[in-house]
């Protein structure tokens, strides 16, 4: 079988989870032994909820009644996870400090940073010095001086993403101020000083149901701004209608002709291509990472299993929360149970168990929760799955043509 060089690290990849392909990355990138082992945990410190923006494709809902963390929540919180040793058990860390927009909150961002640092050496902790921070911010205040004494203080540890989503027309049909305003040409000016400071980083595009037209033109866009890397963020609770489907398959192909014909894929990547979407099945484990080894930490204190989880995220229709515990009280291991025992077999109907395309296709327990008609993460969700077809059939096109011109 002809394997593309990016198809190895991108094996179990779950394209619709951005957790997941946010990881493989990054293990493609560090160099340090522990991290090339995969041993991480991630944990995302949630600042604020806030946000300059009002992207319309946002899952985080109730910008306007502002939630920051304080510090005495911040540092309870830290306190407790670096001395509960029972669920973190690996040998690296990672601390991404989540919003709204992160950035607007950069004294709590540094005052945490530092007091991270501080804990772990003076604990002699495992992640002393296996540890990473994490930002992805939508770049408007990146410039700003305190923000660039905090990655300068911290750049060696620090990876950070800035969002754009592509060409401005793109970009600014859903990232837009309050007013209605594109926020492309306040980003696009902190490009160049973020590729200098991080020349590895990566953007995350987001996808809805008004960006497929522009797919093609965006990543080409993206690539020309000197980012090499791009992934593909399909947001996940849209409904995709089968004209959407089209679109969507046509665009990946016509993005596959230009990658093939103008020889960029030595250069570039964009993470819409892998050789293990489509065909059935070849693992159970499904890639996602809640109640696994993420946990997030929303601005009281309280601890969910992933980000999409937390309080003012995904729309889950008046479903009950699931909290899995508090940085006074502590992780509840019964909580976390259920997200252990989730997997793609116990949520799936028999048609995807004997489905010849499953392999790639979108599974993720939020979205479980959300469309399930009992408050159930075990109920599949499956509202995409023509979608997802669309996509193998594309990503079938590139692969096929790549062979042939290779031969
Ligand atoms: S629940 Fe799992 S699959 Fe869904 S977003 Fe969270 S980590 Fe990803
Ligand atoms: S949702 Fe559709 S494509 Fe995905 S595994 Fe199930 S049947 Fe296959």
């Amino acid at each position: 079988m002809y394997v593309h060089p990016l198809a190895a690290a991108d094996a179990a990849r779950v394209p619709v989870c951005n957790e997941r392909s946010v990881r493989l990355k990054k293990k493609q990138n560090f160099s340090d032994a522990a991290w090339e082992e995969g041993h991480v945990n991630i944990i995302y410190l949630t600042v604020t909820n806030s946000c300059q923006l009002r992207c319309k494709y946002c899952y985080i809902h109730d910008k306007e009644i502002p939630k920051r963390m304080d510090f005495t929540i911040a540092k309870k919180s830290i306190d407790y996870l670096l001395n509960e040793h029972r669920y973190f058990t690996k040998r690296s860390g990672i601390f991404h400090f989540f919003g709204g927009e992160p950035f607007l909150e950069i004294d709590l961002i540094d005052r945490m940073s530092d007091y991270i640092v501080k804990q772990l050496e003076q604990k002699n902790h495992k992640w002393a010095k296996s540890y990473k921070f994490e930002i992805t911010t939508n770049g408007i205040l990146y410039d700003n001086e305190k923000v660039q004494n905090f990655i300068r203080k911290h750049l060696r540890n620090l990876k950070l993403s800035i969002t754009i989503d592509g060409t401005q027309r793109k970009h600014d049909l859903q990232r837009i101020y309050p007013d209605g305003k594109g926020s492309y040409d306040r980003v696009v000016k902190n490009i160049p000083l973020w590729i200098k400071q991080f020349p590895n980083a990566y953007t995350i595009v987001t996808i809805a149901k008004a960006d497929i037209p522009y797919i093609k033109e965006s990543v080409i866009h993206i690539w020309s701004l000197g980012i090499r890397d791009i992934i593909i963020r399909i947001q996940k609770e849209d409904k995709y209608d089968p004209e959407d489907a089209i679109v969507y398959e046509e665009q990946i192909k016509s993005l596959a002709d230009y990658i093939i014909d103008h020889d960029v894929d030595k250069k570039y990547r964009c993470l819409l291509f892998s050789q293990f979407i489509g065909g059935p099945l070849r693992s159970e484990k499904s890639g996602c990472g809640a109640g696994r080894g993420v946990l997030a930490v929303d601005s009281n204190g309280d601890f969910y299993p992933c980000t999409v989880f937390l309080p003012y995220s995904i729309n889950r229709k008046n479903k009950p929360e699931r909290k899995i515990g508090n940085c006074f009280e502590g992780i509840s291991y019964n909580k976390i149970r259920p997200f252990q025992y989730v997997s793609i077999p116990a949520s799936s109907p028999q048609a995807c168990k004997i489905c010849e395309n499953a392999s790639g296709c979108d599974f993720c327990p939020a979205m479980n929760l959300k469309y399930s008609d009992t408050a159930t993460i075990f109920e599949r969700a499956i509202h995409n799955c023509h979608f997802h077809l669309a996509h193998v059939r594309a990503n079938k096109y590139y692969f096929d043509k790549l062979k042939t011109k290779s031969k």
